[in-house]
């Protein structure tokens, strides 16, 4: 072989060279590399492991040296080649054991370094003396000045070879992407994937797929939390094996519900696709959705299980009360994680009911006279204060997402004119892109009448305190909670009774003389509470239609 006569050759030279001094204690480093394999048979043969093992065995022999540390290698291929675990050891073990290698055997100089990082890791090793020497099988490079810059010129010119290999893989991956139309990723739920691996479809799942689109149009209706959601998937048959309940949970429902990709529209590599597969749903319930997921996000989105749950604390032990769910009735009962609870054998359960009566029998003594309400008008619009420039900040971020999608349609355009997309393509994108600016603009518009509203809900609020009462009977969970924590504080369940302290100002309200000379009365001829928005307490649930019409049909 011509490789090895040039090698036996040069080995006497070497040899003759390094008379006075031997740096026989090597490593070796082997590396398999894509675009070697590109370059025909002989190539591939040459990149083999074996071939290149072989060579090290050859070596030790000819150059006489001495194998004192493992050989590394490196047989990933393609992007994976990147992350070059036997070269990191390579250089960590040359790191640790200097003084006790002088060299590195391996077949070619442009092996060692893919990248200028790891050239120049190489290179100051060559000049701070940590190793002396590389051996290949056409030269053997030494530490002097002129081999030093050699070796510099081998790594730029592999680097620039596999620049363009990496270009390359890119591209194809790039072009693979736009050709596929399909997710590179297993189908979502409603979606089964098929065909061979590398060109695998998402197919609409024949049984599944329209039961998802029935929770997307039922949950557009706006009459679902989360939960309800999901029960009502799981009612349907939407099941899943790996759930104990069977069914899907409510944060999976979250995200399902947002997934740009039941429209036929996916994102690869930062890029927005039309894909080629069938869409579940249309653009337009997509987007219905994603303005009934604003109203529950927007400004803040609480879920409870439980309604008072961590509200009361425990009169015996100061430990907060936690609700559970016995035969569908609601109790709460202690912790028991403090003493004395904490010792006893009993749990006291208390059931929801009994809590809330205890309540709504203190709240029924709240009257409000005209300095008490200037007072707690005033306050009202302090306590506001934060959540206003939640709500200022929020939109500010909303015009952003705005903006950067009016530019991704300018983006889009260019492409189109450019012929990197289809007509229909570009339609699909645009239709999608303007959608999304307007499902950005409405909920702008909902953070902005949050903000306006505000306070004249609050003080609305207090012009009918009289009917907090009823209203907190019908009220949703989070409602009935944010009431209770706007009105009181310090809350414990003693001897059979919920106590608790009247918040500033709402303790001027409390316990009055009867028969005082209150300004309002509830036989007054007050406005019900409006319920345009969902707010008195900024909370989105009283917009929930059940509440409203629960409300509508009290009489109030
Ligand atoms: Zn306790």
């Amino acid at each position: 072989m011509k490789l090895f006569a040039n090698f036996t050759s040069r080995l006497q030279k070497i040899n003759m060279e390094n008379n006075e001094q031997k740096y026989d204690r090597v490593v070796a480093y082997l590396r398999k590399s894509s675009e070697d394999n590109l370059k025909g048979e002989a190539n591939k043969q040459l990149n083999s492991l074996e071939y290149q093992r072989d060579f090290v065995k050859k070596a030790l022999v000819l150059y006489n040296l001495k194998l004192v540390g493992p050989i590394f290698e490196d047989d990933k291929t393609g992007y994976e080649a990147f992350v070059r675990d036997g070269f990191d050891d390579l250089l960590d073990y040359l790191k640790d054991h200097k003084g006790e290698v002088d060299g590195i055997v391996c077949t070619e100089i442009s092996r060692l370094a893919r990248n200028f990082a790891d050239g120049g890791m190489i290179l100051w090793y060559l000049q701070n003396g940590t190793i002396k020497r590389i051996y290949t099988p056409t030269k053997v490079f030494t530490d002097s000045s002129g081999d030093q810059l050699m070796v510099a010129i081998e790594f730029a010119m592999s680097k620039k070879s596999s620049d363009d290999t990496g270009y390359r893989t890119i591209e194809a991956m790039k072009s693979k992407a736009r050709t596929m139309k399909h997710p590179a990723r297993p189908a979502i739920l409603g979606y089964v994937t098929e065909g061979p691996v590398g060109r695998k479809k998402w197919i609409v799942d024949p049984k599944l797929g329209p039961l998802v689109r029935q929770v997307f149009e039922q949950f557009a209706t706006g009459e679902y939390t989360f939960e309800q959601i999901a029960e009502y998937a799981q009612n349907t048959g939407l099941t899943s094996s790996k759930s104990k309940t069977g069914g899907f949970n409510k944060n999976t429902w979250r995200n399902r519900l947002q997934d740009l990709q039941y429209t036929g529209i996916f994102k690869s590599d930062g890029e927005t696709i039309a894909g080629e597969y069938e869409p579940l749903i249309s653009s337009e319930l997509y987007y219905r959705v994603q303005d009934v997921l604003s109203d529950h996000e927007h400004p803040k989105t609480t879920h409870l299980d439980y309604t008072y749950s961590s509200l009361f604390k425990c009169g015996l032990c100061g430990g907060m009360l936690s609700g559970t769910n016995k035969k569908g009735i609601t109790y709460y009962r202690c912790g028991k994680r403090r003493s004395p609870c904490k010792e006893m054998d009993r749990i006291t359960y208390i059931p929801e009911d009994k809590l809330e009566d205890s309540l709504m029998t203190a709240f029924e003594q709240i009257e409000i006279d005209q300095e008490t309400w200037k007072e707690a008008r005033e306050y009202v619009a302090e306590i506001n204060q934060p959540q206003k420039l939640d709500l200022k900040k929020q939109i500010r971020i909303l015009g952003e997402q705005i903006t950067a999608e009016q530019n991704l349609q300018i983006e889009m355009g260019r492409k189109f004119s450019a012929g990197e997309l289809t007509k229909t393509e570009y339609d699909r994108l645009s239709e999608n892109s303007h959608r999304k600016e307007m499902s950005l603009r409405n909920t702008i518009v909902k953070c902005e009448n949050i903000a306006n509203e505000l306070d004249e809900l609050m003080y609305q609020f207090l012009d009918n305190i009289k009917h907090v009462t009823k209203r907190l009977r019908l009220a949703l969970p989070e409602n009935k909670r944010e009431m209770i924590e706007i009105f009181c504080e310090n809350l414990e369940w003693k001897d059979g009774k919920a106590r608790w302290d009247w918040k500033k100002p709402y303790f001027i309200l409390a316990n009055r003389p009867k028969n005082s000379s209150v300004l309002r009365r509830q036989d007054s001829d007050l406005r019900p509470f409006p319920y345009r928005y969902p707010i008195v307490t900024n909370r989105s649930g009283l917009s929930h239609p059940h509440f409203a019409k629960g409300y509508e049909g009290s009489g109030i």
